[in-house]
């Protein structure tokens, strides 16, 4: 690790933390609503295999964080509280989990309950009835362990977001060509598999729990064919309304990527709030059907974390 990263680590963060500066930034920020993003949280924490899930207790520290320092509401009630234009007397922050992995279930919902904090998970429907449903980045993260010189990961990557129809066998043929990807894959089931009917159904009796939809493949949706694209968003919205018996309200653009054709689409589907992980478009920030989240680094302490959390509260707060 470079000193300078080292020292902010192990100095810098825990004194600003410890004097409760981040704190001091928060309440002058001029923005009082933020939405965070996470994706899975682990007992089993591992940074050699991918940056998407959180250490478990690290997870439990930002809780107890978050409800000593703002108040955690549901993504419907911060999203009420923006379109109503109102000031709330405290600083409020909603929870986002992307790609519905099974871990969100056996790992984080216990700790949201036990501290009675909401969030939304947003679903891959396409994992629900296969089990052995991996996304594409899952997958070359397995291919990596099998082979780490087989591809340049990072090209591929770039390649595979632009795909549509055609992506899956490509990346099929890949992983034929490397003979310790399906052992890989057996060998680290917390990492990649994804939330079953079942599942989904539990989380959303807990209280604490909206649904929302990631799409149905996890396409890049501002990059592909888009009667594709309006299908994937369609197909999703149908088959997690049938499973839950509810209007499914919001959608995440996977990557968080869209386009302003894809906004108008969505809309017209009947989804009421939109989530990206960055604004692409000049009008997202007068435009609201969509907010901005911020997502949190896995690959950092928690003290960090929460110095930036407090700063991006002007940035992606609204
Ligand atoms: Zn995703």
């Amino acid at each position: 690790m470079k000193l300078t990263k080292t020292i902010n680590r192990k100095i810098i963060s825990p004194l600003v933390y410890g004097l409760g500066i981040e704190q001091m930034l928060a309440r002058r920020a001029a923005k009082h609503r933020i939405i965070l993003n996470y994706h899975g949280v682990t007992d089993k924490f591992d940074l050699g295999i991918n940056h998407r899930h959180m250490d478990v207790q690290q997870f439990e520290r930002d809780i107890l964080y978050f409800k000593k320092h703002f108040k955690i509401v549901s993504l419907s009630e911060i999203y009420n509280s923006y379109l109503q234009g109102e000031t709330p007397q405290e600083n409020l922050l909603a929870l986002t989990f992307d790609d519905g992995y099974i871990n969100n279930l056996e790992i984080a919902l216990p700790i949201l309950e036990k501290y009675n904090a909401p969030a939304t998970f947003y679903i891959i429907t396409a994992g629900l009835e296969n089990p052995d449903f991996i996304t594409w980045y899952d997958t070359l993260d397995m291919m990596r362990l099998a082979d780490h010189n087989a591809h340049n990961y990072g090209e591929l990557a770039n390649q595979i977001k632009k795909m549509g129809n055609g992506r899956d066998v490509y990346i099929q043929g890949l992983t034929a060509q490397l003979p310790r990807y399906e052992e890989m894959k057996k060998r680290n089931p917390h990492y990649w598999q994804l939330m079953n009917n079942a599942q989904v159904l539990t989380c959303a009796k807990s209280k604490l729990i909206e649904i929302g939809s990631h799409t149905h493949l996890h396409y890049n949706v501002g990059n592909i064919d888009f009667a594709l694209a309006s299908e994937e968003m369609r197909l999703s919205k149908k088959i997690l309304e049938n499973l839950l018996q509810k209007e499914i309200v919001s959608i995440a653009y996977p990557d968080g990527n869209y386009t302003d054709k894809i906004k108008d689409e969505a809309q017209q589907i009947g989804y009421k709030q939109q989530y990206a992980v960055n604004y692409q478009l000049g009008s997202d920030a007068n435009d609201t059907r969509i907010l901005n989240r911020w997502s949190m680094s896995n690959s950092t302490t928690h003290e960090a974390n929460m110095i930036l959390l407090s700063t991006s509260l002007n940035s992606k707060g609204f």
